[in-house]
């Protein structure tokens, strides 16, 4: 069996000629006339490989190769095709292409298999598009934690509600259709660009993931006076003093906790950024990632962070708002997503075959496969990123990288989806 370079080439640069910015990387918002054309393609191509293909209750496109036992669980495979404001060709689509170009091969090899196998195209992962918590939409509502307060909610940069922009795009939304149950899955599989450095540095072609680090994300937003900078220095109230001691706070209080967490003030953003004038206003972003899920259950981070606060506010005289910018639904910070380990150890086979050097790589952001790990025995291939640049025009994958990781994704969805038998040895 062949995976075809030509095919994942013509499919990757197709898909990114569905932009609203031609000539500044890829803009294709989940809900927008992008999404709509590049879904229409995705539907052409699963047709031509006779898949039955149909959009669920919150438009996620499926395309399902039936398995001798129409009855049994399925075999998941494919990640999300929206992305950010002017980002890259690869980040999700690489994803959707392999679940594609695996199901072709099984098409023109006429693979038998007794588990059906779905593509999975999910159009509304980015975060960015309706704000920070709103991102792996699709894969909530399938394991149905998505709860629909989001959808008044959350507003994308036109000010549009989720719940608007989905019903332009002509959805109305069905939460019980788009869920599906446990026992109804028996695998999830993502192919993902690495969207940090680490493979392509050290040269090795595949990274695999054992499991991604939970994310908690907090805003701080500090409120002080304007004043002249010849105003004494006794009765200000500056804002970008109570945030230093915030951050340095934020250090102490994560490094007090050992090596299971980190903890990380990345963004500043300072009213009026000015020489001239003392800081009015100051938001800042935390941002946690959890390696050791021990921690989140004996520390709660915000109770921490708004003991320090009243501190710093007390000293400064500068108002200060703590927010959790969670996921409604879900803890703040999540725990770590674990990947099924009898499919890592699989691909781990796969790419001695195949001669493909691997690492482990337990790191990224939020994925849907870091969902879907909660609910499904799921993993995750990473493929590198050039010089670890991703939502940006800039973020690029070799073809070639690519087709590598789907060959061991291939590997592994040829060996699940065989046989009854084989599947449960694996489950041992
Ligand atoms: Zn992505």
């Amino acid at each position: 069996m062949k995976v075809n370079l030509n095919r994942i080439t013509k499919d990757i640069e197709t898909l990114a000629s569905f932009t609203a910015t031609p000539g500044n990387g890829v803009t294709r918002s989940s809900y927008s006339k992008e999404d709509k054309i590049a879904k229409d393609y995705l539907i052409s191509e699963m047709e031509k490989i006779g898949l039955e293909v149909w959009e669920d209750g919150f438009s996620t496109l499926f395309g399902r190769k039936e398995g001798k036992d129409p009855d049994a669980p399925v075999i998941m495979i494919g990640s999300h095709y929206d992305s950010v404001k002017n980002g890259g060709a690869f980040d999700g689509v690489a994803g959707v292409v392999a679940a594609l170009e695996i199901l072709r091969v099984f098409h023109e090899n006429k693979v038998e298999h007794y588990y059906p196998i779905e593509i999975i195209a999910m159009n509304a992962e980015e975060g960015q598009t309706f704000g920070p918590g709103t991102g792996v939409s699709n894969s909530r509502a399938l394991v149905g934690r998505f709860k629909e307060e989001e959808l008044d909610i959350a507003k994308n940069d036109e000010g549009l509600t989720k719940r608007k922009a989905m019903e332009e795009y002509g959805l109305i939304p069905d939460f019980e259709d788009a869920k599906r149950t446990k026992d109804s899955i028996k695998a999830f599989i993502e192919l993902h660009i690495e969207q940090g450095p680490l493979l392509d540095k050290t040269n090795i072609d595949i990274g695999l993931v054992e499991y991604l680090p939970g994310i908690g994300r907090y805003k701080v937003k500090f409120k002080g006076e304007l004043e002249d900078s010849t105003a004494p220095m006794t009765s200000r109230k500056d804002a970008l003093v109570a945030a230093s001691q915030f951050v340095i706070n934020v250090n102490k209080i994560i490094k007090d906790l050992g090596s299971g967490i980190t903890g990380t003030v990345g963004e500043l953003n300072i009213v009026p950024n000015s020489h001239q004038f003392v800081p009015e206003y100051v938001e800042a972003s935390v941002e946690i990632r959890i390696f050791d899920e021990d921690i989140i259950n004996k520390v709660n981070l915000y109770e921490k962070f708004m003991k320090e606060i009243k501190i710093i506010q007390a000293e400064t005289n500068v108002d200060i708002e703590l927010k959790e910018m969670t996921r409604i639904g879900y803890p703040n910070p999540t725990p770590p997503s674990i990947m099924a380990k009898d499919n890592l150890k699989m691909m781990e086979t796969a790419c001695k075959e195949l001669g493909h050097s691997f690492t482990i790589i337990n790191n990224g952001t939020g994925h849907d496969a870091m969902i879907m790990a909660e609910y499904v025995p799921t993993n995750l291939i990473y493929v590198p990123s050039k010089e670890g640049i991703s939502h940006h025009p800039d973020e690029w994958t070799d073809y070639e990288d690519i087709k590598k990781g789907i060959e061991v994704m291939l590997f592994i969805v040829s060996e699940i989806s065989k046989s009854q038998t084989k599947w449960e040895t694996y489950q041992e």
